[in-house]
């Protein structure tokens, strides 16, 4: 158990839904890879994880290995394993699809080499010679964890400024427990900085203090990676009530500490994109007995995963397709929602009003962006709230980089270790004379 999360919490109710493979499954489902050569999964996999060498590795009882070259391209491969949307991503682009055979189950392979590598404590990269020069890192998620290690290996030193308690960023307060607990991530965030040299500050928030201003005399090159910011509020009347919470705050809590869900009978869940279907599965897997996916739009056209929402309703979700809350109601905690149905064009149909029960409700429509905090610095240009950046993470400002969801709005883990390590080595170069300087 990491220190930094304590062990009352109430995301411990749910147990892995992935069942980890034995040693002889791992072999047997290696065996079935047909180790391409143009491989589509690695190019589908955005840290370009080399799958069918480290596949291989495991088909021939090099687990070492075969965790080495996940590592060498990911170093949160451990948690992407259990976390990246496979189905879309390595596994969606596995040729078996196309020859009528299951496609290779790279998660669980992936999963099977890096646990026994972290559970082990096996330590992969050293730090690089010291290079004398400093970098800050803001934010504490996947996509600094990921740039700070690289900087590591190039011999950089490095400071981590987190505004919350704990590391890790979502990748720890939001990912689905029954993907991956807490303790998981802040774990494997401590395993990323055994590399060392990686200073943590805890409870800083980069803005207040240090300013920006003060950071940018404290290092010679910044990146940001912090993220996008609290649940966007459907700025209706009574969400002030008791019971109607942002899902990404609800979530956060469930997981780093414990929620009150004693005596919730009928819940709502607004929203139909990925962090409402992981509110829906969570209610249903702590016992509410009816949750309710309460959507504005056609349930062919919710931006959430198709295979998440499928393991919903057979969990038992209800939805309310083509409805959208209007007001909440209810003697100082939340008994009802007013609810306006939504014609093709997600316009209110005027008369269409109506109340449900509902006891609890969480706001799943988006979290906002917060580019803002660079708006003042000359150089750096924000688009719809989130960083503008070239392919190297660079900003335009000189020394200064951003990835992961403060830059692309908000996608995967992968995608921020990916963008974290691409600006990391964009950094290296700077720091050393090339491309930037
Ligand atoms: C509910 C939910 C479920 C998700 N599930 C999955 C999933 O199953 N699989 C998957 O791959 N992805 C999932 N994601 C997305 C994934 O978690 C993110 O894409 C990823 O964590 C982004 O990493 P990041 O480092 O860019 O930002 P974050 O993980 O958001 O980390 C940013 C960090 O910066 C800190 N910070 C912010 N402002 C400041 C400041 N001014 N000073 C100091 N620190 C600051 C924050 O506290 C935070 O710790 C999920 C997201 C949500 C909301
Ligand atoms: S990191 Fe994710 S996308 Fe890449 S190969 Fe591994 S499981 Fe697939
Ligand atoms: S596409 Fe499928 S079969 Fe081919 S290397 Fe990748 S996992 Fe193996």
């Amino acid at each position: 158990m990491s220190k930094s999360v304590t062990d009352d919490r109430t995301e411990t109710a749910f147990q892995d839904f992935k069942h980890a493979y034995s040693p002889e499954q791992a072999v047997v489902e290696a065996n079935r890879c047909l180790f391409c050569s143009d491989a589509p999964c690695m190019q589908a996999c955005p840290t370009h994880i080399d799958v069918p060498q480290f596949i291989r590795k495991i088909a021939t009882g090099n687990l070492r290995g075969s965790a080495r070259t996940i590592f060498e391209a990911n170093i949160l491969g451990m948690s992407c394993a259990r976390v990246c949307p496979v189905e879309t991503l390595c596994v969606g682009a596995c040729v078996c699809n196309t020859l009528g055979v299951p496609p290779i189950q790279i998660g669980k392979l992936q999963r099977h080499a890096t646990d026994r590598a972290f559970e082990a404590g096996t330590r992969f990269f050293e730090a690089g010679p010291p290079s004398g020069k400093s970098v800050g890192l803001v934010g504490g998620g996947p996509a600094s964890l990921a740039a700070a290690h690289e900087l590591r290996r190039h011999g950089h030193a490095c400071t981590i400024y987190e505004k919350r308690s704990v590391l890790g960023g979502l990748n720890t307060t939001g990912i689905a427990p029954y993907k991956m607990r807490a303790d998981r991530s802040a774990l494997e965030a401590d395993w990323v900085l055994a590399i060392g040299g990686i200073e943590v500050r805890t409870g800083v928030e980069v803005g207040a203090a240090p300013t920006l201003a003060e950071l940018e005399r404290a290092h010679d090159a910044v990146f940001v990676g912090v993220g996008l910011g609290p649940d966007t509020a459907l700025r209706v009347p009574g969400e002030d009530l008791g019971g109607v919470h942002g899902a990404v705050a609800f979530i956060e809590r469930l997981k780093l500490g414990r929620v009150a869900l004693a005596g919730v009978r009928r819940a709502l869940v607004v929203g139909g994109g990925n962090t409402a279907l992981d509110g829906v599965r969570e209610l249903l897997g702590l016992g509410v007995p009816e949750v309710t996916l309460v959507y504005r739009g056609k349930e062919a056209k919710m931006p959430g995963y198709r295979h998440e929402w499928s393991a919903a309703k057979q969990e038992g979700a209800r939805a309310l397709f083509q409805h959208l809350p209007v007001a909440f109601e209810g003697a100082g905690k939340v008994e009802r929602a007013r609810l306006v149905r939504m014609d093709d064009q997600k316009k209110p149909i005027a008369g269409t009003e109506h109340t449900v029960e509902a006891d609890l409700v969480l706001v799943a429509i988006g979290q906002s962006t917060l580019g803002g905090l660079l708006g003042a610095l000359a150089g750096i240009r924000i688009a719809d709230g989130c960083v503008a950046i070239d392919a190297d993470g660079f900003t335009g400002r000189k020394g200064w980089y951003a990835g992961g969801d403060c830059a692309n709005g908000g996608k995967e883990v992968v995608n921020a270790a990916a963008e974290g390590k691409a600006a990391a080595l964009a950094i290296h170069r700077y720091l050393t004379g090339g491309a930037h300087a």
